[in-house]
């Protein structure tokens, strides 16, 4: 949210829903402000660890095997992660592996390092992410302009050269050094390459330059570090045929194994929603099955559930976080109000397992009484203690019932696919046992379940 001169104030969202204003704050809110807001605000609810070291968990979480589940922090409310990592580590070891990832640009050096510090021994995998795709010389005036002109990487930006400095001979290799060192200094345990957005029109050059980094990458790392490549992509590369063999056949000639691919999604239909486009589905799903085949490793950040559901697919992991931005990857829109207008009030939304899909409240309220009751997990038992809604402790809750499904599908005897048609037909048969008392519309329809349920056969 801004304010300007004229007297109006902007919202910046990623849902088409108009009344999505409890959500804006994710994407806006100064990442700097945030920090201070937050600290002191660590072990809010206590972590425990008792993390048992391997000979390199970051290898077996790199794997194929057991899939990863990331945590993915953002601007807000990231003092409760450690507990959730805690929890979910402590059990569902061996069912997945538990990781971190943060944004390196958009967090301050000191501020990074603490979240970092808070996380190290119950999620060994972290990644610092570079998000080089937001540099004003890749993707980041288009993602300004959806963003009233407000770049993505706000002052924090500042404390990166490798993000800031122009690169006027056009990437080079000690570019490159210089973004393995920022993820370095961190203290990341899978560092990964810049991430540049592969522009679909210029096909050839952009998988050239990718690969060039990757190979500058890999001879730059010392002995027992790991690497990830790093691409970030817009849809045409999954939906249009040319493009989507094109990319498949560049990864699959790369000596790399290990993947992180980011996909802009288009505005969403709802807030919290999933992937709804089916040709976008369509090429994740060709794109998993093609890594599961050649053993490779396909991570997808900021994908909430669809990266769940991907699992089904081949994908061997994914990020979610708390807020809208770390669920999704997609377009935003600004929302302009007059000043003088009544804000309208926000609506509270939460995490609803049995569903599949986050509803207002209330709704999430009647499905309980309907369903098997109040969810056990202890941090809906510490909001049922709490005389107000606490987002922490919702979006504590939304992970913690990701890593349930995510060690549902992981631990299933008939596999994964097999477990996520089984759950997803649950949640269908419960949205329609529900219909009759509690209709699920609007933005509490999980509109993705009919979606999901042909791709899963
Ligand atoms: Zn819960």
């Amino acid at each position: 949210m801004s304010d300007d001169e004229e007297g109006t104030i902007e919202f910046i969202v990623d849902s088409l829903e108009a009344n999505a204003l409890d959500d804006a704050e994710d994407l806006e809110f100064d990442a700097e402000t945030a920090e201070l807001l937050s600290e002191g605000d660590e072990d809010e609810i206590g972590g425990i660890d008792d993390h048992d070291e391997s000979e390199d968990p970051v290898a077996e979480a790199l794997k194929p095997g057991a899939p990863l589940f990331i945590l993915h922090k953002g601007a807000q409310h990231s003092g409760i992660l450690p507990a959730v990592a805690a929890d979910i580590t402590g059990r569902y070891r061996g069912a997945l592996h538990v990781g971190v990832a943060a944004s390196l640009p958009r967090t301050s050096p000191a501020a990074l390092k603490r979240f970092f510090d808070s996380m190290t021994s119950a999620a060994p995998i972290r990644f610092a992410d570079p998000e080089a795709f937001a540099r004003p010389d890749s993707l980041g005036q288009a993602i300004a302009a959806q963003r009233g002109d407000k770049p993505l990487v706000g002052r924090s930006g500042a404390h990166w050269s490798y993000f800031g400095d122009p690169q006027p001979g056009g990437y080079s290799d000690t570019w490159v050094q210089d973004v393995l060192d920022a993820q370095r200094s961190m203290g990341a345990s899978v560092l990964l390459t810049p991430g540049l957005w592969a522009d679909p029109t210029n096909m050839q050059a952009s998988l050239a330059s990718a690969r060039q980094q990757a190979i500058w990458a890999r001879s730059a790392l010392a002995p027992g570090e790991h690497l990830a490549v790093n691409m970030t992509l817009t849809p045409p590369w999954l939906t249009n045929v040319t493009l989507r063999h094109k990319l498949l056949d560049e990864i699959l000639d790369m000596n790399e194994s290990v993947f992180y691919i980011r996909v802009r999604w288009p505005l969403m239909p709802q807030p919290y929603g999933q992937l709804l486009d089916p040709a976008l589905l369509d090429g994740y799903v060709e794109l998993a099955n093609v890594f599961e085949e050649n053993d490779k490793v396909l991570i997808l950040p900021n994908t909430g559930l669809t990266g769940w559901i991907s699992l089904a697919w081949g994908t061997h992991g994914y990020s979610t976080g708390i807020g809208a931005g770390e669920r999704s990857f997609a377009d935003t829109r600004v929302i302009r109000m007059k000043r003088t207008n009544p804000r309208p009030a926000p609506t509270n939304r939460t995490f609803v397992g049995e569903v599949l899909h986050v509803t207002d409240v209330t709704t999430a309220g009647q499905l309980e009484q309907l369903g098997p009751g109040p969810c056990k997990c202890r941090f809906c038992a510490r909001q049922r203690q709490l005389p107000q809604w606490d987002k922490a402790l919702a979006g504590a809750h939304y992970l913690r019932q990701a890593a349930d499904l995510t060690a549902g599908v992981s631990t299933h005897s008939r596999g994964r696919r097999t477990a996520a048609r089984q759950i997803v037909r649950t949640a269908s048969s419960q949205v329609a046992l529900a219909s009759a008392q509690v209709p699920l519309t609007a933005t509490n329809d999980p509109k993705h379940l009919p979606i999901w349920a042909p791709l899963l056969r």
